[in-house]
């Protein structure tokens, strides 16, 4: 596997440098965490969302360390993306932590109940005074019993402000006892 030098790419970033503890994410001086860090990663991972951060959890089951370089200074407050499909929560449901616990577990316990936000209204305009187009429930009984006869999970809804500190708190919470990757702010 091609090694690639963390501290460089980073660096090309702009990136301030965070790392994530076993029982929180900790802020560090730059040259603190330089120094911690390791010289080499064996893959890097540009950009600490999801996408990112799920990468960096699949890679550490199969072995393989990694580092995430994202450019932010911290985790975004915005909700962004929220809902979460099945085949999501199916791989969410393979990380399983030192505890036994899944990630789909800590999503699935966050979660807002599926009543509050099952029924979608489409709008023309602005949603609250636009001309309404419709409104409709997307997993009335009958959809959820088919997805529950083909599935252990179900859709989920938590926005990504919630579900990326989950991410980070999987990562420090790996099997082996070890942080799973660096994650460098
Ligand atoms: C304003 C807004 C509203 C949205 N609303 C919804 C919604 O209502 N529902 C929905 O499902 N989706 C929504 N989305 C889309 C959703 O945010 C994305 O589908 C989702 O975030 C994709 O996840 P990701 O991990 O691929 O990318 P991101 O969450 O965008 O993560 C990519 C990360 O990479 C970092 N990055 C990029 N380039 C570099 C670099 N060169 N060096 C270091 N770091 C870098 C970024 O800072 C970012 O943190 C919204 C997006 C935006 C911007």
């Amino acid at each position: 596997m091609r090694r690639v030098s963390a501290a460089a790419a980073a660096s090309r970033c702009c990136c301030r440098r965070q790392v994530v503890s076993s029982s929180a994410r900790r802020r560090v001086s730059s040259s603190a965490a330089v120094a911690a860090a390791p010289a080499t990663t064996p893959v890097a991972i540009v950009g600490g969302g999801p996408v990112g951060l799920t990468l960096a959890l699949l890679l550490s089951k199969l072995g393989v360390r990694s580092t995430v370089l994202e450019r932010l200074p911290a985790p975004s407050v915005h909700p962004q993306a929220h809902f979460i499909n099945v085949r999501s929560m199916e791989v969410f449901r393979s990380l399983v932590d030192r505890e036994g616990r899944s990630v789909a577990d800590s999503i699935t316990r966050l979660a807002r109940p599926r009543d509050e936000w099952s029924r979608f209204l489409y709008s023309a305009g602005p949603l609250l005074n636009g001309t309404s187009l419709g409104a409709t429930n997307h997993f009335p009984p009958e959809t959820l019993a088919a997805i529950r006869d083909q599935s252990p999970e179900l859709p989920t809804h938590l926005p990504q402000h919630q579900l990326v500190p989950v991410l980070l708190e999987a990562l420090s919470r790996r099997p082996d006892g070890s942080a799973a990757c660096d994650v460098r702010w």
